[in-house]
């Protein structure tokens, strides 16, 4: 049985309306969580196989992105500053259908090894030759959730689906403790009807959730009211999608009534305001959501779109964004950025059970980050410090199913300079066309 002890750190363990407890200890177990509270509340191991001492750090439940691309790491810098529809047909897709499964493979271990580092413990990849990004992610020790895409205007869609389905099967079958298999369709808009009806059969037989794009753009919104008389949303709940579980990402255009379905239909949405705001998306209604009860997670998106995966910079971004756009310094507060990059992005993903707080019986993902760097002094409120200064960089040590994978800030067990030989090189050649 393998044990850790995190001892000495200021814990948050993100459980609704739990204050910090000062001196803190986590106890794990065979990857999960069996004591999380005051070092005197717990007896401990008799002789724990690995102590972190922790004292002038904070403890929280590792950060889950809801939302990536993350082989796209290869493209970050690669086309800046552009429309979405023509920065997607123009630049990404043709440079896309250039990668090789080995790409994807390097491009998500330098994802991989740059949320780990960032405190990341979970993060959902919807991108192409899944095999390969899930392959990384597991030699990473990430936790991930594979959703491959499906693109429904190339002629292979059908097989691609049937690839995944396959993938999604074995995925099960294996019972990786780290890798929660959903299915990728891109979105409404590039997906037809007959293949999100198969994909719904798909998932509800393998009872997995589905991730996909939706209402991110008001094109997207305008042609299906053309195409369709409905909003994107609508569409979907009137062709059966929303009967699954669904985890959507982006949700920037809704109306009062793509509210009411997502909030009955229980749709995760999953906020992504640094792609929404590259892009000029627009701004997802994350306080109306709240307000209606829609379960919201955060996601950083690709990092062709971001440019990066942090998702501290994430939630900072979500807490400033709104209040901004509203006009109103009281929305999406500190305390609600932060729940967003933890309880409420594991909840938008379906694994409320299984992460997102730090609580007994679930897996120990913890990421341990130091207070004592100078932007974050005098220390007058811990949560407000951690979005509104901390960095990526301040995180020290990263758990993930109880085992150490960043140690006093170095990744463990991977040689990070050979993966960012191999991601600097396949992202030169891809570039260059
Ligand atoms: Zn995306």
């Amino acid at each position: 049985m393998a044990t850790l002890e995190i001892r000495g750190a200021t814990l948050l363990t993100m459980v609704e309306g739990a204050d910090p407890v000062e001196d803190g200890l986590i106890a794990a177990r065979d990857g999960r969580i069996v004591y999380a509270g005051p070092a005197g509340g717990h007896h401990g191991e008799a002789q724990p196989d690995e102590t972190l001492e922790a004292r002038g750090c904070v403890a929280l439940p590792g950060l889950v992105n809801a939302h990536t691309h993350c082989a796209m790491t290869l493209l970050r810098g690669f086309a800046d500053d552009m429309q979405l529809k023509p920065w997607l047909e123009e630049m990404i897709w043709p440079t896309e259908a250039r990668l090789t499964a080995e790409d994807v493979y390097w491009g998500a271990m330098l994802g991989s090894v740059e949320m780990l580092r960032a405190g990341v413990t979970c993060f959902s990849d919807m991108y192409h030759f899944a095999e390969a990004g899930t392959r990384a992610a597991v030699e990473a020790g990430i936790r991930v959730c594979p959703s491959g895409v499906l693109l429904g205007f190339l002629d292979t869609a059908d097989e691609m689906l049937e690839r995944a389905l396959e993938f999604t099967a074995r995925l099960a079958a294996e019972g990786h403790p780290r890798v929660h298999p959903m299915l990728g369709p891109h979105a409404p808009y590039t997906c037809p009807d007959r293949l999100l009806r198969r994909v719904a059969d798909g998932a509800a037989a393998q009872g997995i959730p589905i991730h996909i794009h939706l209402a991110e753009t008001r094109q997207e919104v305008d042609e299906s009211l053309a195409a369709h008389g409905e909003t994107p949303v609508a569409h979907l709940e009137r062709i059966g999608l929303l009967e699954t579980p669904v985890n959507a990402a982006h949700c920037v255009w809704l109306t009062d009534r793509d509210i009411e379905i997502l909030a009955e239909r229980h749709v995760g949405v999953v906020h992504c305001p640094g792609s929404n705001m590259k892009l000029a998306s627009g701004v997802c209604p994350v306080p109306k959501l709240l307000g209606r009860g829609v379960v919201v997670g955060l996601g950083t998106d690709g990092a062709a779109s971001n440019n990066n995966l942090d998702l501290l910079e994430e939630a900072r971004l979500a807490a400033l964004v709104h209040k901004l756009h509203d006009l109103d310094p009281t929305v999406v507060d500190a305390g609600r950025a932060l729940a967003l990059a933890t309880r409420g992005a594991a909840e938008a993903l379906g694994l409320g059970d299984v992460v997102g707080t730090l609580e007994p019986g679930k897996r120990a993902d913890i990421a341990v980050i130091d207070l004592t760097a100078p932007h974050l002094a005098p220390g007058h409120h811990l949560v407000s410090d951690l979005i509104y200064s901390a960095r990526a960089s301040d995180v020290v040590h990263t758990v993930v199913e109880g085992a150490v994978v960043v140690r006093n800030r170095e990744v463990v067990g991977l040689d990070e300079g050979e993966v960012l030989r191999q991601a600097r090189a396949r992202g030169r050649r891809l570039a260059e066309g």
